[in-house]
């Protein structure tokens, strides 16, 4: 196992162990790419949509909320092209049995060439030192060109395949490629194939009179049917945004990398609705204000990065993704997607109902084209927890796992610790607990030495302890103590809550957005 395979794996069974996610119906052996979240995960989870929803709803004037049922009426994905088109290409490994989505396959060997390329260039950076052009070393050396050959040949390919809808090139390509199934490690395949991911059920309690209606897969399509209602009821003027957090369902093909891939999922979505003409411009301004809100975490900007789209879906004219470095390579955890006025203009057709806007400032009337942001919140809670856990090795040699969460995000700001269990110092801690629980989410905790409560919080992320000891009942000062620097400092109770809500609450974090 790789190393980054070995942390992974560490960070999913922290998470099920401290109560941060667990699978779905355990005691049943679970659901396939179900999960739950536990007491801690749910206030992680929370904090996320906080952030977004505050730096999207609170801090933009003009973008307002709103909260869509899950079932809306089946010719919205007619009109939406999700009945027809919402597909991903899956082949099967005869041998092994296992079933994959050929794009991911194919994705996965170009970054094998990523790979190999940046290999060879630290291979020379270290040879040569600080005489390195690497520059130069990566334009003229013959191992870099040949992979860099073979990486763009494949992606021409790929490309060509993907927008042509060519199952049978996408087979080819998997085979000239050489790509196995790593279960079986045999090159044993079936054709590629089609494979809707909508769910579907039924509403309606009468057997003849049933209608098939269908889990949706994306939040958006809730906003663009309702775009006229808030447009009006709102008096919003163009350009403006509507945003919205809420489940969706995709019978994803694969489902192996905990919560990264769910069939049950939460998005964060906002459509950003503007003049016909102004959509790239727009797109390019989401495209940075949304990194900007990424990077505000404080996870360091080289884990980020941008990915344009090979494949425009059927609706986008321009579409890119915001990738996090998680232990298993960079992967998206956003999509921004420049989607024209494809779903306005196919809910006019469908419905018969016209959707324009008037533009009092030009005195016309057309249909606004969208420029959409797409989170993940799962995806993102799973980048954020990557991010954060760490296993520090002590001064004494000892070790300590730590989640140093943005203080923001964390789950318990505060723990509150009775030095011992007697001589009045629970009493005093629960005196401080009950009044600082009104500022921010705190834990009380008295059980076990000094040393493994702190450790408990450590690998929780709570971003602060205060410890009662018997010195606080004569002078009403307590030890702050530090998660990341671990420093402690004495502090009156009465300045506590000022000293750390300026820390720990969401504005200390939205205050980055500019
Ligand atoms: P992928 O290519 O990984 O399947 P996608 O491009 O289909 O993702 P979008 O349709 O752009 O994803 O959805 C927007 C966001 O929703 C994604 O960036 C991701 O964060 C989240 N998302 C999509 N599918 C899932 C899923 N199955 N589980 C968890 N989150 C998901």
């Amino acid at each position: 196992m790789s190393q980054q395979e070995d942390v992974f794996k560490k960070i999913v069974s922290h998470c099920k162990e401290y109560g941060f996610v667990f699978p779905s119906s355990e005691i049943y052996d679970g659901l396939g790419a179900v999960y739950d979240y536990g007491q801690l995960g749910v206030e992680l989870k929370n904090n996320i949509k906080s952030y977004w929803w505050q730096g999207m709803v609170l801090l933009h004037e003009n973008i307002v909320g709103l909260d869509s049922a899950i079932f809306m009426h089946p010719t919205i994905w007619k009109a939406s092209g999700h009945v027809d088109a919402f597909n991903d290409p899956l082949i099967d490994n005869r041998d092994s049995k296992k079933r994959y989505r050929a794009d991911v396959l194919i994705e996965e060997q170009l970054a094998k060439y990523d790979e190999k390329i940046e290999k060879e260039v630290a291979k020379a950076r270290k040879r040569f030192g600080d005489s390195f052009d690497e520059e130069k070393y990566r334009a003229t050396s013959a191992n870099v060109l040949e992979h860099v050959a073979k990486r763009d040949a494949l992606h021409e390919r790929y490309k060509a395949a993907m927008n042509a809808n060519d199952l049978d090139e996408l087979k080819q390509i998997i085979l000239d490629e050489g790509i196995v199934c790593p279960i079986s490690g045999t090159r044993n395949w079936t054709d590629v194939r089609q494979f809707n991911l909508m769910f579907s059920t039924e509403m309606g309690s009468t057997a003849d009179g049933n209608m098939k209606v269908y889990l949706r897969p994306e939040t958006a399509q809730g906003i663009f049917v309702n775009y006229l209602n808030v447009q009006k009821t709102g008096r919003m003027k163009i350009p403006f945004g509507i945003a919205q957090i809420g489940k969706a369902f995709r019978n994803e093909i694969v489902a192996r990398q905990f919560i990264f891939r769910m069939r049950e999922f939460e998005q964060m979505e906002m459509q950003f609705f503007v003049r016909p003409g102004s959509e790239l411009e727009w797109f390019a301004k989401w495209k940075e204000t949304r990194m900007q809100w990424h990077q505000a975490l404080g996870f360091g900007a080289q884990n980020y990065r941008f990915h344009d789209h090979d494949k425009l879906a059927h609706y986008a004219n321009a579409a890119t993704d915001i990738e996090f470095l998680m232990p298993f390579g960079f992967k998206e955890v956003e999509g921004i997607h420049s989607r024209t006025n494809f779903d306005l203009s196919q809910h006019e057709k469908y419905s018969g109902k016209s959707i324009k806007y008037f533009d009092p400032e030009l005195n016309e009337s057309y249909t606004p084209y969208v420029i959409e942001t797409s989170i993940g919140v799962d995806r993102m809670f799973l980048s954020v927890m990557c991010a954060s856990y760490k296993e520090e090795v002590l001064e004494g040699g000892e070790t300590r796992v730590v989640l140093s969460l943005p203080p923001a995000l964390a789950p318990v700001k505060l723990a509150i610790l009775p030095l011992v269990k007697k001589d009045g110092l629970p009493e005093k801690a629960h005196e401080i607990y009950k009044e600082l629980r009104f500022h921010f989410n705190c834990q009380y905790d008295e059980k076990d030495s000094i040393g493994k409560r702190y450790r408990r919080q450590d690998a929780i992320g709570t971003p602060y302890c205060i410890t009662v000891d018997h010195e606080t009942l004569n002078d009403n000062c307590v030890t702050l103590r530090n998660r990341d620097t671990m420093q402690q400092e004495r502090i009156a109770i009465a300045d506590l809550d000022k000293t750390i809500a300026d820390k720990v609450n969401l504005s200390s974090l939205l205050k980055k957005l500019k």
